[in-house]
């Protein structure tokens, strides 16, 4: 009998896994302060902290988190980091998308001009 071989992708760890939840529950909430630092809120209100601070790093350095996981883990990325990363992808490839739709627009818009001003109107 034959054995088919699915390939599975790479485990995913529970930080990621927590990651992704809380960006699926608070994804409205995660706020760009600017420079790749971002605020996110916390899981829950029962862990008793409101927000964290996270700094993707994205013109250099080390990306960073100032929760307890990220003090004691620095070389993993914590939830939070995970959480803002999946924000960070979304709402770039949304931009770009919409950014796209209004050159395309204006592309629209100036063959119509063009093709008023070919018909002399
Ligand atoms: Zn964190």
């Amino acid at each position: 009998m034959d054995t088919i071989r699915i390939t599975q992708p790479a485990p995913t760890t529970t930080r990621e896994l927590r990651g992704l939840e809380l960006y699926r529950e608070k994804a409205n909430e995660i706020t760009h302060e600017g420079r790749g630092v971002y605020t996110v809120p916390g899981c829950s209100a029962t862990q008793g902290r409101g927000t964290y601070t996270v700094n993707l790093a994205v013109f250099g350095g080390k990306e960073s988190c100032d929760c307890l996981d990220h003090r004691h883990h620095p070389e993993c990325s914590c939830k939070h980091l995970v959480a803002v990363t999946i924000h960070r992808a979304k709402t770039t490839s949304r931009r770009r998308r919409e950014a796209a739709a209004r050159r395309e627009a204006r592309k629209a818009v100036h063959a119509n001009l063009a093709s008023l001003a070919g018909a002399g109107v």
